[in-house]
Order: C-alpha cells, then structure tokens, then sequence
C-alpha cells in the first residue's frame, strides 16, 4: 500500500457504514447465512507499517485532544467537559469495545456486556453521569459440563456438580477462599490497581494457574472458562493477581443493560457530544515546549491540531505507532504488552434456545460461554416462539487467533460452533436463522506475571504533555479499569493546565 492508498483507505473508515465496515461472507453458504464483521484494520496496520503522514501546518486550536473514544477516552472527556477539548474518534461511533446492535427488536452487545457491582466511589460517578443501574435478575451464570447443566454453579448449584465430592468439596473451598480475598485488605481487589495494598502484589509473581493448584483440577478447567472469556486466554497467561481481582466480584450481583455497555458510553458522550470529532483517525502525535501537534485523517484530509496538551486513549501498541518521538523506557514496556484476540458469534434464531440463566459457561469448545442477550430487555413471558439472540464468546489467543481472523476464513470455526450449539441444544439448527461473527483484533491486554512491576509506571505516568488512558494502562480488560484510566488522565492534564 502506498501513502495514496493509505490516505483512501483510513478516509474510507469514515465512509463506510459501521455495520457493513469490513464485512466479508465466511464461504459458508448454506443457510443458514453466516456473516463475519467487525472493525476495519486497514488504515491502523497501514499506520503499524510505517505510512506515517508529514504534519500539516496547524488549521485548529484546543485544550485538550484526547485520541480515541471508547470508555476511557470519554471519561477523560467527561472529567474535562468544562476545557475545550477535541476526541479524535476513528469510528463511526464512540464507545470502543462497548457497542449494541439491535435484531428484529432485540438489543445485543457486539463487545462488553455487563457492570460488575461498583464500589461506593464508582456507584457515585454512575449516579453522576446519569446512568441507572438495576440488578440483573437470578440466576445469572450456570455451566454445562459432562452433558449436565447446573444453574448457578458457584451458588445453589455448586452441590450439584457433576464431579466426585472431593471435587466439589474443592469448588466450595474456592469459592469460600475467593469471597474472603474480596474482603481482605491485602488482596489484590481493588480498581485503580495503584490502590491496592502493597502486599496484594505479591501475587504478581505467579500465575493463575499456579495459584489455583491448591485445588482440584476441575476448578482450573472451569476458571480457565472465565478466564479465556475475559481475556481470550487460559489462567497459564495471567497472572493470580488479575485473576483473584476479577474473581472478587464474581459473587456479588452484575448491571446489564439492554445493547450491553454502550449504555455507558452513551452516557459519558452526551454531555461532550459536540467535542466528538467520528471517523477521525490520528496519525501521529509530538510535542514541543509550546504544546502538542495532533495529525490525523477526517473526510479524506490529514489535518493538524495544536492544543496545550493530549490524552491518548487508544491501546498501547496503537499509541506505540502515533508517537515516533517516545522515550526508551515507555517504549519498551509499550512494545511488552500483549493482546488477546476474540471472537463474538450472534446465533439469531426464530425460537428460544437458551433462557435459564445470563450466562452460560460451557466446556466444549470452541466457544466458552454463551449469553441471552435479552436477558434484562422485557420479552413476552414464557414464550418460547419468537425471536432470540444467543451471544458466543470465542477467544482467539493470541497471534494465532489473529492470523485465523485476518484470513477471513471462519469456516473452520463455524462448523464446530454450529457442532457445538446442536450438541447442547440437540435439533436448535433448525431455528437458526443466521450467525453473525464479530471478530475483535487486539482488544484485551494480557494481564502476564509481573505486569505492574515490569510496565506499571510506564503505563500510568504522563510523557510531558502527553497522558495516556486506556483501560491497558490498569493492566485489566474491563469498563471499572477503562473509567479509573480515563480519570486518572484526565486529573494529570488538569493539573498540567492550572499549571501553565
Ligand atoms: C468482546 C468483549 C467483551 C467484553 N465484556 C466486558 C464485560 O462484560 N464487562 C466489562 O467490564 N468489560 C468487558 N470488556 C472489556 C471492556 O469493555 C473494555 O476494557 C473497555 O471498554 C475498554 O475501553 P477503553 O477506552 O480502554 O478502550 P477501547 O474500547 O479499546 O477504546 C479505544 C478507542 O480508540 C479508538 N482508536 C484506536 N486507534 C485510533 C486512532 N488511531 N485514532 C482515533 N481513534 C482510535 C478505537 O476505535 C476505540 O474506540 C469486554 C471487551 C470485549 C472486547
């Protein structure tokens, strides 16, 4: 690709309709019909292979551009709604990895899908930005093993488990070691993860996996699920920290709205609607002692901004690529982070297939959980004919996954999710109208051993006039670590204009 091509291809993220962006037919073609969607990637992995575009001479003035708006770019912009600020989005959409779709009436999430319970702090901010949280009815999570559905297996169910009764005996004492970690001070809880105490880092040192070999290996093969949904790979890459972190509230109720969180960034957008600048893609951003220079693509034009300082909001081996000028010591811990890749399948059927619990963890592969879209939406009660929406989770790992979801060819793939879903729900094939794959490339970084001590200040400190956000910079792929990221950026450009 030249820089011609280049230029036409980012101005065409801004052409296409988000839906259809980048959309390729699998090569399955019997019906029912089997679509492949997701993010354009051109224009950034032109911007990965160095196509970089000399600045422009300035043509606008502001505060404040913060680069990309997905949950943390917004926050930063909700927090400094009061400055003038600009957020560069390269989307037809904010949000990010937060985005709904709606089918024959039903409202899905492509991406993130539920609020864990919030802290007092975090509750507040959601009262704050106008966003009403109501408990997701019970029970929201069961699980399929050995031809058996047990609903709500970490509860009620737990007894039930399809194991020996040593095994079960395992699941009740993790779970009763689980709940009290959540209350331990010096357990790695907490969200910023800078608020943790110093001690809860010691289990930095060793993986999840490691961790969870006081139990029975069934307990592994079953967090494995949880953990390959939350970040596309098994408890052998994260680190216990990241693990016990996310597990300390998954005993306390979850928030799903309708669409999933996009109800979240929708909110966090009203207020700075006219801030938001869709299917602007940045370039390249530097700085000098008078303020920061931001170049990026919009309707087919590379622009420039100036402003007194830069939010960057966008993953870390994005941000890696815009800043050609970045210190040693940032780029090294940005060139060591690490990216899961994914897959979310849409199973549309004409008929009910699922609705016993929220969610399904399931241990047949290829996908590891299934969710009921329209679990909080209201729906005709006990109707079992009319239409439904299943959401699959299928982690992709790492540069393997990403090298199946570059070939656009799932056809592989879809045969065993579709082998899946007739095992678990013998004969459904026949109300299955269509399956809609969303593949995401890089969307949750990989919470390896020694994270924080390896990359944490390098993540979190501005680079002069320069803040980084992005929930990366927590080191958690979740909405708590994207709007702690999104604050914390915002806070350091504040005090860096009161200063100037
Ligand atoms: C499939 C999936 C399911 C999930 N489920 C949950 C869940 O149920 N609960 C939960 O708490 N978390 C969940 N998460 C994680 C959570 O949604 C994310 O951690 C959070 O939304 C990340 O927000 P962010 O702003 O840090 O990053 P992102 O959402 O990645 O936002 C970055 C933004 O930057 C933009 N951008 C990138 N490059 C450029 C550029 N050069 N110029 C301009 N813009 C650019 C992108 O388009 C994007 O909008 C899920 C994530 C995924 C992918």
């Amino acid at each position: 690709m030249n820089r011609r091509d280049f230029l036409r291809e980012a101005a065409l993220i801004g052409a296409a309709p988000f839906l259809g962006t980048n959309e390729v037919w699998a090569g399955v073609q019997a019906a029912p019909s089997v679509r492949l969607t997701g993010e354009d990637n051109k224009a950034c992995h032109a911007l990965r292979d160095g196509l970089l575009i000399t600045p422009e001479t300035p043509t606008e003035e502001a505060e404040v551009v913060i680069i990309g708006g997905g949950v943390s770019g917004l926050t930063a912009a909700w927090h400094l709604q009061d400055r003038v600020i600009l957020v560069l989005e390269k989307n037809p959409t904010p949000g990010g990895n937060c985005r709904g779709e709606t089918w024959k009436g039903i409202r899905y999430a492509q991406g993130s899908a539920y609020l864990s319970e919030p802290d007092e702090r975090l509750a507040a901010f959601y009262k704050t930005i106008g966003l009403k949280l109501k408990e997701a009815p019970s029970p929201t999570s069961a699980l399929h093993a050995k031809g058996k559905m047990i609903l709500d297996h970490w509860g009620e169910g737990i007894a039930d488990l399809p194991y020996p009764k040593w095994v079960i005996r395992s699941f009740k004492q993790a779970r009763k070691d689980f709940k009290d970690l959540a209350k331990d001070p010096r357990a790695p809880t907490k969200i910023p993860v800078a608020k943790n105490h110093p001690e809860a880092f010691r289990y930095e040192k060793i993986t999840f996996a490691d961790y969870l070999g006081r139990y029975a290996p069934e307990v592994t093969e079953v967090l494995d699920l949880f953990t390959r949904s939350c970040w596309g790979v098994p408890t052998t890459r994260i680190s216990a920290f990241a693990g016990i972190n996310f597990m300390a509230s998954e005993f306390s109720p979850i928030f799903v709205f309708p669409g999933g969180n996009e109800a979240v960034a929708e909110q966090l957008a009203r207020p700075i609607r006219n801030s938001l600048r869709l299917r602007a893609f940045a370039l390249r951003i530097t700085q000098d002692e008078n303020g920061v220079l931001v170049t990026y693509v919009s309707q087919r034009k590379v622009r420039s901004i100036r402003a007194k300082a830069a939010i960057i909001a966008t993953p870390k081996h994005v941000a890696l690529r815009m800043l050609p000028d970045l210190p040693k010591s940032w780029r090294a811990s940005f060139s060591r982070m690490r990216y899961g890749a994914f897959l979310v399948c849409q199973v549309m059927s004409r008929e009910v297939l699922y609705d016993q619990s929220y969610s399904l963890n399931c241990l047949a592969p290829p996908f590891v959980n299934i969710s009921v879209a329209d679990w909080t939406q209201k729906k005709p009660r006990k109707e079992q004919a009319r239409p439904a929406v299943l959401t699959l989770d299928l982690p992709m790992g790492e540069a393997e996954g990403r090298r199946i979801l570059l070939s656009n060819n799932i056809t592989p793939l879809h045969k065993k999710t579709a082998a899946g879903l007739e095992k678990l729900f013998p004969g459904c094939t026949a109300a299955i109208e269509g399956y809609l794959y969303y593949r995401w490339g890089h969307p949750m970084v990989i919470t390896a051993p020694n994270f924080w001590s390896r990359n944490g200040k390098a993540l979190q400190r501005p680079w002069g006039r320069v803040s980084l956000a992005h929930s990366d910079a927590e080191g958690l792929p979740c909405m708590e670590a994207a709007i702690a990221a999104g604050k914390r950026a915002a806070e350091q450009v504040l005090r860096h204009l009161r200063k100037s």
